[in-house]
């Protein structure tokens, strides 16, 4: 008989957008009047910049030509792409990165989701809290943790990230092997200082483990000397894997395009104490379980990469931290304590009370839609997150609901 993969029954039953989703359409079928706001979704809103269509349009062209079409490509990515990508998003930070070191992919959700296979079952995990909810679901689906009690599976060293810490957590006193960050974050907006990611190094370097840096917001970082990647941190190369994607920088969330870099002298070891390069191995799992991004997409991320692309890009991001600005702003002076907005989309705010309770308030008085933080984890209790991924009109709008709701 055909069973099940029993680790699935662990996942927690409530799935955050979904209860958003529900209350939202009560609200909707009983006051179709009210036009609501959504500030909840971690999905971009403006098209894509003009670079990007004329690139795919052209590759479309060459698609259809018997002399410059193109079938399977290298499944790790095309030259001109990883190329573009060691050379702007590493090298020109100082950071050596070889093309060869990068894994173009569909979508870094895929990529933080499936590199956890090629690590051993047994491994001592660190994931944040609250949390983007991938970290934690791939390793429950992979067996790596027992239940979920009081929102918490066993078998996982959470990382808080509270008021105390200012949202960025120091390593923990226990041992870990493999541990997850993600600056920007995602929910907070927070970001780790360079004193704080050299810990993080040092850390990794002391217990042998391995950092995931997931830097899906990087474009959005403008406080100087906040690190980009984690490959500014000297030593990194020898204990970090770094994702990015093009969804936050370029509007990428519906074309897909992302990239995972893991450097080649990398390596875990096998249960007998030798030594393996997980280069080989994730190039082993990419190539087995993955067949390329399509041939317009890279030549789209590659389009980002020229001057034009680069200023159209800039702009985008500038335009999502304008809002990120208005809101932090409006709740600053409404009295409520943020974080995140000046080099992230998310503005985390403290609330003060319940987060349900908060995401009701706003919903049912101000025809807003924020996501609760209690949806992201323990500590997310008390807190919602409000993105700045929306028209101006539409944030200017709810943020005077807001304030005459709250004031
Ligand atoms: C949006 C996001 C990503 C990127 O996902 P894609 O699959 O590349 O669209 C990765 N990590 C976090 C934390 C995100 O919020």
């Amino acid at each position: 008989m055909i069973r099940i993969n029993e680790h699935y029954t662990k996942l927690k039953a409530s799935y955050l957008f979904a209860d958003i989703a529900r209350r939202v359409n009560a609200f909707v079928a009983s006051h179709p009047d009210k036009p609501i706001i959504r500030l909840g979704i971690g999905d971009v809103t403006e098209p894509l910049p003009p670079v990007c269509i004329s690139a795919l349009h052209a590759a479309t062209d060459e698609m259809a030509d018997r002399a410059t079409f193109k079938g399977y490509g290298p499944e790790q990515g095309y030259a001109f792409l990883r190329e573009a990508i060691a050379q702007h998003d590493f090298q020109a930070l100082g950071a050596k990165i070889a093309a060869d070191e990068v894994f173009v992919s569909d979508g870094s959700k895929c990529d933080v989701a499936n590199i956890q296979e090629i690590f051993a079952h047994d491994l001592r995990l660190a994931i944040p809290d609250p949390v983007y909810p991938v970290y934690i679901d791939t390793n429950v689906m992979a067996g790596r943790t027992g239940a979920s009690t009081d929102g918490r599976y066993s078998g996982i060293v959470y990382l808080d990230s509270n008021a105390a810490n200012g949202y960025v957590p120091a390593p923990p006193a226990a041992a870990v092997d493999l541990i997850y960050l993600c600056f920007p974050n995602n929910p907070t907006g927070a970001v780790a200082t360079r004193a704080q990611l050299e810990a993080w190094v040092a850390y990794a370097k002391q217990h042998g483990a391995l950092i995931l840096f997931d830097a899906a917001y990087e474009a959005y970082i403008r406080t100087p000397g906040i690190p980009r990647s984690i490959y500014e941190i000297e030593g990194a190369r020898d204990v970090a894997i770094e994702f990015r994607s093009y969804s936050k920088l370029a509007g990428f969330t519906g074309l897909r395009c992302a990239y995972t870099v893991v450097p080649k002298n990398l390596k875990a070891r096998d249960s007998s104490g030798n030594e393996h390069s997980v280069h080989a191995l994730w190039n082993r799992r990419h190539t087995t379980k993955f067949n390329g991004v399509s041939y317009p997409v890279q030549k789209a991320a590659a389009s980002v990469y020229t001057p034009e692309g680069r200023a159209q890009a800039h702009a985008l991001t500038e335009f999502y931290l304008g809002n990120a600005k208005l809101i932090r702003d409006a709740m600053g002076k409404l009295n409520f304590p943020c974080i995140g907005g000046d080099n992230a989309p998310y503005i985390w705010i403290n609330t003060g009370r319940d987060s349900w309770e908060f995401f009701d308030l706003l919903l049912n008085q101000a025809q807003v839609v924020c996501t609760p933080g209690a949806g992201f984890g323990k500590c997310g209790e008390g807190h919602v997150r409000i993105s700045a991924f929306n028209s101006r009109a539409n944030v200017e709008t709810a943020l005077a609901r807001i304030a005459a709701t709250l004031r």
